[in-house]
């Protein structure tokens, strides 16, 4: 089948690692001197001035969406600065950064490692503040929606359209790396556009503790099909991780779904660490080699492993026609602007969160049963009957885009969190979760979000390579 697929088979064994995905993380960090530099978020550290925030500073006007850690809502700051402008707001129990101090020439003071997280393409951090046990991160509200909302009407997404997300997704993962910062997470949920339509990262990075006590606290429930096979196998990793995401990002936009994926979790995870990579015909010489270079299943033979980091994958011949600077400045049109009536304006986010249903007024029995909104301004009553409907900050099943033949995998929750802090060694540059929590059974599989491609009638053809 020479010249219809290329096959990507890496040559190591990693036939053995199948069976750890069900124990515990090893920690294969055996340095015990830690060059880490961490920033917990709260108040004192992430406000900019002495303006004193609190809930009472804003206005709850809806649900904008669910990850693993929480819901994320829609608030409308009512006082002090930037009365009237609309925020996300994020509740959390705890959440720190944590950093690789090795990739930074020089210790950091804490407001030094959050300035640090700005960029042009990451979310930006406005205010934090702590009540009731909870952090309310406030954050610059993306109300173009996620990336793939766009993808899921496209189809698949032409190659020009891909190289632009994907060289403002490179310079966003090569700023948090150039900060000793491991994304970790990268997927099309975390994956979000502004106004504009220009890319931002939700997190950075974030090590969270999600509100909800218990053996939920440290479990991370997500999508896996972007995970680098050192993850899955717990081996250690480091920052060439998140280029294989980028690779399994990069074949998901241009083909219409992620690489290796299968009708169940642990198939995936065996077709990712041993699967090999088929590339459709159609994909250019250019985006097969940057596709297979990031799928090295040998993180040191990755493409972006090197010491230059996201410099080598600038350099790669998909990005030529790139001009660097001008992609930074923001002085490229994005291919798609999100069409929105107002700074509220909810139409780029699933309706199944922003769906207003009436409520007459905010009822406080509901509220009392929870302490989560206590304090704030004013709370929409779709909100409030959100928290009716059982709400919780559990993950919880999203549901599936389109129909049921999704390539992606419902997945259970895997206990361990890949935001969890990481130890790190000194020469190595290797980090490994330093709890290890054991991985959960198929039995409290919790089904996923999932993306299902749509069809793009001018692609039609392309597809049949699947
Ligand atoms: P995970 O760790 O699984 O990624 P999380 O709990 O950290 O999840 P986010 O991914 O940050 O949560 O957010 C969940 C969803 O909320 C996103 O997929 C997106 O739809 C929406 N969302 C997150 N941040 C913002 C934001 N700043 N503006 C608008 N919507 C947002
Ligand atoms: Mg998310």
């Amino acid at each position: 089948m020479a010249g219809v697929f290329d096959i990507d088979l890496e040559s190591e064994d990693l036939s053995d690692a199948e069976d750890e995905v069900c124990g515990d993380i090893p920690v294969a960090d055996t340095d015990n001197t830690l060059a880490t530099e961490e920033v917990e978020l709260t108040s004192a550290s992430v406000n900019r001035d002495s303006e004193r925030v609190g809930p009472d500073c804003f206005e709850l006007l809806t649900v904008l969406g669910k990850g693993g850690y929480g819901k994320v809502f829609q608030v409308r700051k009512v006082q002090g600065a930037q009365t009237g402008k609309i925020f996300a707001m994020k509740v959390l129990k705890k959440a720190k950064i944590v950093c690789n101090a090795k990739d930074t020439a020089h210790t950091r003071a804490e407001r030094e490692i959050l300035e640090t997280i700005r960029h042009p393409f990451i979310v930006e951090l406005w205010y934090a503040f702590q009540t009731g046990g909870k952090l309310y991160l406030i954050l610059e509200c993306l109300s173009g929606g996620e990336l793939f909302m766009q993808l899921e009407k496209e189809g698949i997404f032409m190659e020009d359209t891909a190289c632009f997300y994907l060289g403002e997704i490179t310079l966003a993962l090569g700023h948090l790396h150039a900060n000793g910062i491991i994304y970790r997470d990268l997927k099309p949920e975390n994956i979000m556009l502004n106004h504009q339509g220009h890319i931002k990262l939700t997190d950075f990075g974030l090590c969270k503790e999600s509100i909800h006590d218990g053996t939920v606290t440290h479990t991370f429930c997500g999508t896996i099909e972007y995970m680098a096979p050192e993850i899955l196998t717990r081996s250690g990793h480091n920052r060439a991780v998140d280029w294989w995401s980028l690779g399994a990002l990069m074949y998901d936009m241009m083909t219409g779904s992620p690489p290796f994926t299968a009708e169940n979790r642990k198939k995936t995870i065996d077709k990712i660490l041993k699967g090999k990579l088929n590339l459709p015909p159609y994909l250019t010489p250019d985006a097969r080699d940057m596709i297979k270079k990031l799928l090295k299943k040998n993180p040191t033979q990755r493409l972006g492993s090197s010491k230059a980091d996201c410099a080598d994958i600038q350099k790669h011949h998909f990005f030529r026609h790139v001009n660097w600077d001008d992609l930074l400045n923001k002085r490229i049109e994005p291919p798609y602007r999100p069409s929105l009536q107002s700074e509220e304006d909810v139409s780029q986010f699933d309706s199944r969160f922003t769906r207003q249903t009436p409520v007459d007024s905010p009822d406080d029995t509901t509220l009392s049963t929870d302490n989560t909104f206590a304090g704030f301004t004013y709370v929409a009553p779709s909100v409030l009957e959100s928290l009716k409907e059982g709400f919780s900050f559990e993950p919880k099943a999203r549901h599936v885009r389109r129909h049921n033949s999704s390539p992606h995998t419902p997945i259970s929750p895997l206990k361990f969190s890949l935001t969890e802090p990481f130890k790190t060694s000194m020469d190595g540059d290797i980090v490994s979760p330093v709890q290890s929590p054991p991985f959960p059974t198929e039995t409290n599989c919790v089904t996923q979000p999932i993306r299902t491609p749509g069809r793009n009638k001018k692609q039609k053809g392309h597809r049949s390579g699947r």
